[in-house]
């Protein structure tokens, strides 16, 4: 095997110019401490005379030795550092589970209007009305598609409001005088938070298995229903891409047993405008904004997940909630009454997540997001169909909905794992899928491509999807072994980093010595 000049292996298919270009201008990028000196700085103060009398002898004895550069050196140092990530905005981003889709300018434009970006949380209400009246809409839309009765938009992520929902169905049975129900229902194929949030607050976990279709057995619920049973966590569509087709009779099933149903909403980008989940007869189910209605998220922004409550749950909805006065002002509930909740969050939450979302949705309008939900599922069975023959779809009998799930079938006994494939596609320019999850089948591959891709990207995509599976197949396991070869950073040791984390910045000897 030869190597070309950045060290990968030549006639392993041709990457993507890209990653070519994008790598030759990406050199290392040294931290801020390691360019700066201790010389020169950004600003130009006069010497102070400082008093040191009322820091009540905390006053540092030592220089706090920060980096000293130029504006340029500084502003030059981060925007590098900012190409050096990926992004929606750089490039294709599979991430399933994770809905990684095209965040429109529009959206950023409204919630950088100064009447929304420069709002204090704590002004008079009568100077918020219009940020109130988003809450408000925002609210309706939401009810609207799931066809529900309440609604919290406090929760700042997907897992804060399985937190919150499952916080309300344990306040719900209490109030009933059901403390006694202590186990929650978790299907295997369950986004990890399911279990999480159930045993944060202090519910056993009882696993339901899935059937050999990926889907959850009804029967199985069944069977595991009992009177301390509180709930069921059931993510629909699940998290192997599949519609649950006995979603009613699991509901019912449920719903006999006294308890509730908890539906994990992060994937309502599946089915928004086409099935709304009240329908299904779910009790409580989050809604991340950050993934069905866009926002950046991830390392990109922050997150909202707005939690609908059935009819059962409404009354104990948290505060603050937005309430129309009798002479049509709108107001803010800020303290709990009746039955609600006490507030989870300081504050009314992620104002600018709400602006973003409803101007998606405004921009939409219904018809429109039930063809963005169309398109998602077009564009997931599409990428099924192309790679069907040269990669192993996991469930083929289903129609995907957003998402398609691979596995690691298909290059069993070549030596290369799901791992290698994965970085094998960063080469190529592509972020890859998610990686081992679900747990349900080996090696998992799950590829969501969102409506927002075209079907140039999603064919560039299949393309180098085939070419990786069949070199994996001929046994050019070196394209695969030592990827990424183009990546500013090769294989790290991800358990390390994540066991002993090194969070802090020495500086050498060299340099501590010339600062003495
Ligand atoms: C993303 C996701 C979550 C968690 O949402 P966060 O906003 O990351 O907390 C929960 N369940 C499913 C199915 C998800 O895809």
């Amino acid at each position: 095997m030869s190597m070309n000049t950045r060290g990968r292996p030549t006639g392993a298919g041709t990457p993507s110019t890209l990653a070519a270009n994008g790598a030759a201008l990406l050199p290392d990028e040294p931290l801020l401490f390691e360019i700066g000196d201790t010389e020169h700085s950004g600003v130009d103060l006069p010497d102070a005379e400082i008093s040191t009398a009322r820091l009540g002898g905390f006053e540092r004895t030592a220089p706090l030795d920060l980096a000293g550069l130029t504006e340029p050196e500084a502003m030059r140092h981060y925007v590098r550092l900012s190409r050096l990530n990926h992004s929606i905005d750089a490039g294709f981003y599979p991430l399933g589970s994770c809905t990684m889709k095209h965040n429109p300018r529009l959206n950023e434009k409204m919630a950088r209007l100064p009447g929304f970006a420069d709002l204090h949380p704590l002004q008079p209400k009568s100077t918020v009305q219009g940020a109130l009246a988003v809450m408000e809409e925002l609210s309706h839309w939401l009810l609207t598609l799931t066809n529900t009765s309440a609604v919290a938009l406090t929760p700042k992520a997907g897992a804060h409001g399985e937190l919150l929902g499952m916080m309300t169905i344990k306040a719900a049975q209490e109030a009933r005088g059901e403390a006694h129900r202590k186990i929650v229902l978790v299907p295997e194929s369950a986004h990890g938070t399911n279990p999480a949030t159930a045993a944060f607050l202090g519910y056993s976990v009882k696993a339901i298995p899935a059937r050999e279709d990926g889907t959850v057995d009804v029967a199985a619920v069944r069977e595991a229903l009992s009177p301390d049973v509180a709930a069921i966590m059931l993510t629909n569509p699940n998290t192997c891409g599949l519609f649950e087709p006995d979603v009613v009779a699991i509901a019912e099933a449920v719903h006999n047993a006294g308890a509730f149903f908890y539906c994990d909403g992060a994937n309502f980008n599946a089915i928004m405008g086409v099935v709304r989940p009240g329908d299904l007869g779910i009790d409580a189910m989050h809604i991340n904004l950050h993934k069905t209605f866009s926002t950046p998220h991830g390392g990109g922004g922050p997150g909202a997940g707005p939690v609908v409550l059935s009819e059962a749950l409404a009354p104990f909805a948290p505060v603050p909630f937005v309430r129309r006065n009798a002479d049509g002002s709108l107001d803010l509930v800020e303290h709990a009454e009746a039955q609600s909740l006490e507030r989870i969050t300081a504050f009314q939450g992620q104002m600018g997540m709400y602006v973003r979302a409803l101007t998606y949705m405004l921009s939409h309008g219904g018809d429109g997001l039930a063809q963005a939900a169309k398109d998602a599922v077009l564009n997931a069975n599409y990428i099924k169909a192309r790679l069907a023959d040269v990669v192993t779809v996991s469930f083929p009998d289903h129609h995907a909905m957003h998402e398609v799930l691979f596995d690691d079938r298909f290059f069993e006994s070549t030596g290369v794992s799901t791992l290698d494939f994965a970085k094998a596609l960063i080469d190529e320019g592509f972020h890859p899928m998610t990686m081992y999850f679900p747990l349900v089948v080996h090696g998992a591959m799950l590829v969501e491509p969102t409506e927002s891709e075209s079907k140039q990207t999603l064919d560039a995509f299949c393309d180098v999807m085939r070419d990786l599976a069949n070199d994996a197949r001929d046994g050019n396991t070196e394209r695969f072994s030592g990827a990424p070869y183009t990546a500013p950073r090769r294989r790290l040791d991800e358990t390390r980093a994540a066991r002993q984390p090194i969070l802090t910045w020495e500086p050498d000897d060299a340099r501590a010595q010339a600062a003495e």
